[in-house]
């Protein structure tokens, strides 16, 4: 099995070092607050703003993404991918001078040719496996979410030790860190969200609201059947594996489940996954991505807007907002991405 590193393996400090987390959204608040808990020296780089105004508020120094670049030894990229060049380019790029360590939490514009760091600087990666507001709620509860590593450049020759420190140091390696590389862990990234946790999983459950509703059923119960009764689903595989979760189902639907799971995702469904995963491989992905970026977004603002008006949006908010319950733990205003 692969070498999977927890606290007790990772010697290496980040003791002296000054740390710049470059952005303030769902990865940059859990990176900067859960490093200032374990005792490291943080400073946020932002521009002026909401985020600006929520660093300070949560007790963190704070300054202008050049000059926090500046002062710092290792800099962590957590801007969107897509705005990650411009930024790098007028105010990163000018103050990484030689010996400091340039840190990624996905290897996309890396990967993709957008970003290309200078050759005096370590270059690496620390992704974690989940998203920004967990990496935070979980370290505060005493857990951590699993990351990659990997490095890219190694001109001090420390950079592997700095990668595992620096995960250490955002609670990951309670959970455990693995090694990658780049195209690794772009690729798989991408792969990930596209074809099973966001893009697939979306469609899968739509398409079941669509067929029950369509077929006369009611909405809300529609609703219930298939997305709130997912998470219920999904934290029993989380906890013990599929066949943990089949223990806990009826044999009835155990039965359901071996039967007709492979009519709804067959061979020709892992065809088309194997095309995605080829788009991916060849750039022509990230290619449509950055250019749907350089062009103000028109098709991802046309796409989200018609899937904020989907009727199992609209019935979900209602049923959501007699169940208080179910956003308890989440801050409002705060999105929760896995990306
Ligand atoms: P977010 O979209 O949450 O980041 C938004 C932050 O970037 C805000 O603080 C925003 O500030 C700031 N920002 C945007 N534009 C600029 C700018 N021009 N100058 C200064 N600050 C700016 O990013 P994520 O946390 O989702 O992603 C960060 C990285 O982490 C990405 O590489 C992503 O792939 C990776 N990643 C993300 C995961 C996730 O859970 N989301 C999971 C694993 C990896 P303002 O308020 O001023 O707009
Ligand atoms: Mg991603
Ligand atoms: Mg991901």
């Amino acid at each position: 099995m692969v070498k999977v590193y927890y606290n007790q393996d990772i010697n290496g400090s980040l003791e002296g070092k000054k740390i710049a987390i470059i952005g303030y959204g769902s990865q940059g608040h859990a990176h900067a607050q859960n490093l200032k808990d374990t005792g490291h020296d943080v400073v946020v780089g932002i521009r002026k703003g909401k985020s600006w105004d929520q660093a300070e508020q949560d007790g963190l120094e704070v300054a202008t993404v050049k000059e926090a670049s500046e002062v710092a030894d290792i800099i962590m990229v957590l801007l969107p991918d897509e705005r990650q060049t411009a930024v790098y380019e007028a105010e990163i790029k000018p103050a990484l001078t030689a010996g400091k360590s340039l840190v990624f939490a996905h290897g996309f514009n890396v990967h993709f040719n957008q970003i290309v760091p200078p050759s005096d600087v370590d270059v690496f990666l620390v992704a974690p496996k989940g998203p920004g507001h967990l990496v935070r709620r979980t370290f505060e509860s005493g857990a951590g979410v699993p990351a990659l590593f990997a490095v890219y450049q190694d001109v001090s020759g420390q950079a592997t030790d700095t990668a595992l420190a620096y995960a250490k140091g955002i609670g990951s390696a309670r959970a455990g860190v693995l090694e990658t590389t780049f195209k690794e862990e772009t690729e798989t990234d991408l792969f990930g969200e596209q074809a099973v946790l966001c893009g697939g999983l979306t469609s899968l459950v739509k398409a079941g609201f669509e067929t029950l509703v369509e077929a006369g059923y009611q909405p809300e119960l529609a609703y219930f059947e298939c997305l709130h009764e997912l998470k219920l689903i999904v934290d029993l595989m989380y906890e013990d594996g599929m066949s943990g979760m089949r223990y806990s189902i009826s044999d009835t639907a155990q039965w359901g489940d071996f039967v007709s799971g492979p009519r709804v995702v067959d061979a020709d469904t892992k065809a088309r996954m194997k095309d995605i995963l080829t788009d991916i491989q060849t750039g022509k992905f990230a290619k449509g991505w950055l250019l749907e970026n350089q062009l103000n977004r028109p098709e991802f603002s046309a796409i989200e807007r018609q899937e904020e008006e989907h009727q199992i949006e609209k019935v979900g908010r209602e049923l959501r907002s007699m169940m208080p319950f179910v956003k308890a733990g989440k801050k409002e205003n705060q999105k929760e991405v896995v990306s």
